[in-house]
């Protein structure tokens, strides 16, 4: 009797603890040298969701030993007002990262708040300064879902060159920057969206799928090569109001020879490399 495939599952929460215990050690060590690494998270308005982001963003950076101030506005603020706020962030020596929780009310122009942002303390890696970086392959900060979904990459030891890698998504935070670093890892690599014309016949020939969407069952067993490593950054609500991705799980983890859950997965790594993004900016002070 054969027992049936199921895949490797990446935990994000297990790498993340070893992540974040590292970030731990590492804030110690600049603390001992007068540096406690600081996090600003800005939220304007009350979004439930981005209450419920920023608050597990403070609390990560506590457990961390790193120190974090959460500023929470009226969606009435101005946007002069906000943009005030982040030149005296800019300012401040005991902030080396700089967080406005997207989205923000639709008065104020996002990209305007994210360009105001100095470049060195951009640890969401929005700034067109750090997209830029990544596009012609300078240092700057990474954005941290796809970093975290490279991370994951990387803690199962895949080698991805020559590897075709789909990437289901051309959104500014998380398609385009993490096909430009598996690019970067030699892969080849193909951006699907809304508009492509037959996905699954693009995700069929994939080694690597990283689905970030926004939609349940985007992927689906059908759509999956045999032993391919699948990462679902999507974050939807199913029919029974449960947290679930963009990947039907059930059935492609039959198929597939790595996989991410959610919860578990893509998540706790976000905030993990913000984690390390806002240790890292304070690193380049010593
Ligand atoms: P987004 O800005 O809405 O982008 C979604 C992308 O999916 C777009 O490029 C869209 O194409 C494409 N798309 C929509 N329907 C499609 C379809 N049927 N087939 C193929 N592509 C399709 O979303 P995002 O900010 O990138 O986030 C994506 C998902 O990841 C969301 O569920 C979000 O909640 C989640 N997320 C999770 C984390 C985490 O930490 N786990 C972090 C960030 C985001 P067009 O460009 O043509 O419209």
């Amino acid at each position: 009797m054969t027992t049936p495939h199921t895949a490797s599952i990446i935990d994000g929460n297990a790498l993340s603890a070893q992540l974040r215990a590292d970030v731990m050690r590492r804030a110690m060590a600049l603390k001992a040298r007068g540096i406690t690494p600081g996090l600003a998270v800005v939220l304007v308005g009350d979004n439930p969701a981005s209450q419920v982001y920023v608050r597990n963003k403070v609390k990560a950076c506590a457990d961390a030993g790193l120190h974090s101030v959460l500023e929470r506005y009226d969606a009435d603020m101005s946007e002069a007002a906000l943009l005030a706020r982040i030149d005296a962030l800019n300012q401040d020596p005991s902030i080396h990262g700089i967080l406005v929780q997207l989205p923000v009310p639709k008065h104020i122009d996002a990209n305007k708040v994210i360009e105001a942002i100095a470049p060195e303390k951009d640890v969401d890696g929005f700034h067109i300064a750090s997209a830029g970086a990544l596009m012609v392959g300078q240092p700057g900060f990474l954005p941290c879902t796809p970093y975290g979904c490279m991370k994951m990459l990387e803690s199962i030891g895949y080698d991805l060159r020559g590897k075709h890698a789909v990437v289901i998504g051309r959104s500014n935070i998380v398609g385009k920057p993490m096909a430009m670093l598996l690019l970067q890892k030699n892969a080849t690599v193909t951006i699907c969206h809304s508009a492509t014309a037959d996905l699954k016949a693009m995700t069929l020939q994939a080694d690597v799928i990283v689905a970030a969407v926004g939609k349940v069952n985007v992927l689906t067993a059908d759509m999956v090569k045999p032993g391919a490593v699948v990462i679902d950054v999507g974050m939807n609500r199913n029919a029974q109001g449960k947290l679930c991705g963009d990947v039907d799980y059930a059935g492609v983890r039959e198929v597939a020879g790595h996989i991410t859950p959610v919860p578990g997965g893509v998540g706790p790594m976000t905030i993990t490399m913000l984690l390390v993004n806002t240790l890292e900016s304070a690193e380049r002070l010593v």
